[in-house]
């Protein structure tokens, strides 16, 4: 054993939503716990999430939520440590909160309220959180301890969990070591790629488009698979706002999506009523009625945009619906890990028990939270993924 290594019941490496959650836990066991985080500074994704007032659960949450190569694996942990017992430890603390739309809840003042809550608890539970502490090594002595070799020096453990999130957003210091770690131990690892992530446009669109940045609209997004309806926006860049996010995780490079901007209206009838009372009005005018403005010329073109109500066909009519209704849009691609919220794929689960979420390969090795192929919807999924799947963790390391 080198000189000066620091022995301990449990180590975590990230600490962030699932390794502080993790280590209240083991630590309320009255396990020794430490957590190694090489950022500066804890948590450093919670106090960024949710435009600062993070959205930390919903108020409905299954695994249909969850996007996996095993769509049942998350159901465990989501049924044992579940959305209602997080509330109840956010009103512990008397943390205020809200309920936007579709169950999300958020912060009502600042994300760093969650924080500070987590780690008051880590405190109580006597855990150790070791700051900019780079991991050098990790080894596995007679298959029994780990040893991780660090800028701190060295550690040694037997329940070793990791708890280091995806590559998103590598500037709040989003690293590959879970996925190399989960390698070196025999893993296989699902191919990761950005999930909850604007897209960019082709050429042609971005230049048509690019009037429209800053208009927002509620909408219904598809492709073949899924559909979300919730609000989209357009950027500078390209698109954006939760039903675009959503739609990411489920887009494959090169196919079209379908947005759809009157979900609610049947259009052909509205135009025909319209057309009925006022023949001579322009159809942008009445679009504007029910879309912005500057919308209706960007995707009918300023000819259709124009034209009379007098002057449609049902023919003319429905082909005006479809352009709206069935507005179909090839992304060019997306912003990356740049921006993404959150990182697809990730560590096999059938790898993994989903009820302590313990490695099936090495025994005493432990992987939660987002590094886990397990990805949420927008909305308080991915929080609820972490809390979870660290608080099982927790029971048993
Ligand atoms: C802008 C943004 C907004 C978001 N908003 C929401 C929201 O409102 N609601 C929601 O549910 N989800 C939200 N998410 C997603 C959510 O933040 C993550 O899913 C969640 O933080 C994952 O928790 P985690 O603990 O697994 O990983 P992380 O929170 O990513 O934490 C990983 C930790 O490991 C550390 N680490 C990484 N590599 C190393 C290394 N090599 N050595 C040592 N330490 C390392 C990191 O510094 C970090 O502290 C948001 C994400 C982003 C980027």
């Amino acid at each position: 054993m080198p000189p000066n290594t620091i022995k301990t019941d449990v180590l975590i490496i990230g600490a962030s939503a699932a390794g502080l959650m993790c280590a209240i836990e083991a630590g309320k066991r009255g396990r020794k716990v430490m957590v190694l985080d090489h950022a500066n500074k804890a948590g450093k994704k919670i106090l960024m999430s949710g435009g600062g007032r993070c959205n930390f659960t919903n108020t409905d949450i299954s695994a249909s939520n969850y996007i996996s190569h095993n769509p049942h694996f998350c159901k465990s942990g989501l049924s044992r440590y579940t959305q209602w017992d997080f509330i109840a430890l956010v009103n512990e603390y008397q943390i205020p909160w809200h309920e936007r739309d579709l169950g999300k809840l958020f912060c009502d003042d600042s994300a760093k309220d969650i924080l500070h809550m987590l780690l008051a608890e880590c405190k109580k539970a006597q855990v150790d959180i070791r700051l900019d502490c780079d991991i050098k090594n990790i080894a596995h002595k007679n298959n029994t301890v780990f040893e991780i070799e660090s800028s701190q020096g060295t550690f040694q453990t037997t329940s070793l969990v990791i708890a280091s999130g995806g590559l998103s957003i590598p500037k709040m210091c989003a690293s590959p070591l879970g996925y190399k770690v989960a390698e070196q131990f025999g893993h296989h690892i699902w191919p990761t790629t950005a999930g909850l992530v604007p897209f960019t446009l082709q050429p042609h669109d971005k230049e048509r488009l690019a009037e429209l940045s800053g208009i927002a609209v509620e909408c219904c997004v598809s492709n073949e698979r899924i559909q979300f309806n919730e609000n989209m926006l357009f950027t500078h860049r390209g698109l954006s706002g939760p039903a675009i996010l959503q739609i990411s995780s489920y887009w494959h490079a090169g196919e079209a999506i379908s947005i759809n901007l009157l979900p609610a209206l049947d259009l052909v009838d509205f135009i025909k009523k319209r057309q009925a009372l006022q023949p001579n009005i322009k159809l942008k005018t009445v679009l504007a009625d029910v879309l912005p403005k500057r919308l209706i010329p960007a995707v009918l073109g300023q000819e259709t945009a124009d034209k009379p109500l007098q002057e449609l066909s049902q023919v003319r009519m429905e082909a005006v619906a479809k352009q709206l209704q069935h507005w179909q849009i090839k992304p060019n691609g997306t912003e990356g890990y740049r921006t993404a919220e959150v990182t697809l794929g990730g560590v096999d689960c059938n790898e993994l028990s989903s009820k302590t979420m313990e490695s099936g390969k090495v025994a005493g090795l432990y992987f939660i939270g987002e590094v886990v192929d397990v990805t949420g919807w927008l909305g308080g999924y991915n929080f609820q993924w972490a809390w979870s799947s660290g608080w099982c963790a927790g029971q048993v390391v």
